[in-house]
């Protein structure tokens, strides 16, 4: 487990040999429909040990564990309640992460002592048909050091990876470009403790008197156990992250100085004075190319990201949710 090993690429007609890795203990980024996992046997410790080493993953923050079928789950879960069933019937394969309670196979490490796992089927094909043919449940947190914006791409993940995994699975860029939502079904009443792309109203359509604790969890010292995850350091590139409403920029002279760029779905009054102008298309095709934007302004060279804020609605809210955490000054 050294950081000089030699990272396997591996093409998408090579996902058996990668999956035979994956078996023999290997750490091995793969693509999901959301941002590329950091995939390992879920059963196998001294793998999980060595996902935490190679993102410099704090140990009290939790993996997330992917299955590809009901098998798997109950190899996970020792329960699986109603109400999760009902969830995992109308949104699996899917980006929605649910806490179940664990079972004995799941190493603590995984689960950060918790009793509780966070579980997933996801819905993009090569994750699937990875999962299946390794035939085992992956931990997949996303694949890149801890702290930096996920990787979405295969060459993000080299970039922040190369040299400390086994391999990389090369498949295209990430469709969703975020993490998946993450719900707590095992408390009353429900509460969501990461947005993603299944967003609160699809929620509590299926269930309705889901609460957003998404907030107060990472904040408040009482509920801070809950989802460690959300109190570290995330999402951040080198520059500076600064969110803009439409209205307000262009107003305040003091936000001008330094290199910048820009992302959003308009583009910004004075695009002039930004040295990168991204214009999305939609607010998924801003979500989407979110955290690539982030990696290529800082190989460009830019001081400060000027990011469009939008509606807190859709995928908006997981927007939102990852500008403020990587805005936040360490
Ligand atoms: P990542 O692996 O980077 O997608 O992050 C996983 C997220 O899921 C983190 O925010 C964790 O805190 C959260 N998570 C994983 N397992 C649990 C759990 N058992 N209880 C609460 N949150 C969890
Ligand atoms: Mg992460």
């Amino acid at each position: 487990m050294g950081s000089d090993r030699t990272t396997k690429r591996y093409e998408l007609n090579e996902l058996a040999q990668a999956a035979d890795a994956i078996r023999a203990g290997a750490i091995i980024a793969f693509p999901t429909e959301t941002v590329y996992g950091l995939g390992a046997n879920a059963f196998d410790s001294e793998a999980i040990a060595g996902i935490f080493k190679a993102k410099g993953r704090p140990q009290d923050n939790p993996l997330i564990v992917h299955v590809s079928n009901a098998t798997m789950l109950h190899q996970v879960a020792s329960h699986v309640p109603d109400v999760a069933q009902s969830l995992i019937d109308r949104f699996w394969p899917g980006p929605l992460t649910l806490l179940l309670p664990k079972s004995e196979r799941i190493p603590s490490s995984v689960t950060a002592g918790l009793p509780t796992v966070a579980v997933r089927m996801p819905s993009d094909p090569v994750a699937i048909e990875f999962i299946r043919l390794a035939d085992v449940p992956l931990v997949a947190p996303s694949a890149n050091l801890s702290g930096r914006p996920s990787g979405t791409t295969w060459q993000a993940v080299a970039e922040d990876l190369d040299g400390k995994i086994d391999g990389i699975v090369c498949g295209p860029a990430t469709q969703i470009g975020l993490e998946s939502t993450v719900l707590d079904v095992l408390h009353d009443p429900p509460r969501i403790l990461r947005h993603g792309a299944i967003d609160i109203a699809m929620l509590r359509h299926a269930l309705p008197g889901i609460i957003d604790a998404s907030q107060t969890i990472a904040t408040d010292q009482q509920h801070a156990p809950a989802s460690p995850g959300m109190k570290h350091r995330h999402y951040q590139p080198k520059a500076s992250v600064r969110i803009c409403s439409m209205a307000e920029q262009g107003a305040d002279s003091t936000m001008k100085s330094g290199n910048r760029g820009w992302i959003g779905i308009h583009r910004p009054d004075q695009a002039n004075d930004y040295v990168v102008v991204v214009k999305c298309n939609n607010i998924e095709d801003y979500a989407s190319r979110l955290f690539e934007t982030f990696r290529m302004m800082d190989h460009r060279g830019i001081d400060i990201i000027d990011c469009e804020a939008v509606p807190l609605e859709g995928i908006g809210m997981a927007i939102m949710d990852r500008l403020k955490r990587a805005s936040l000054k360490s």
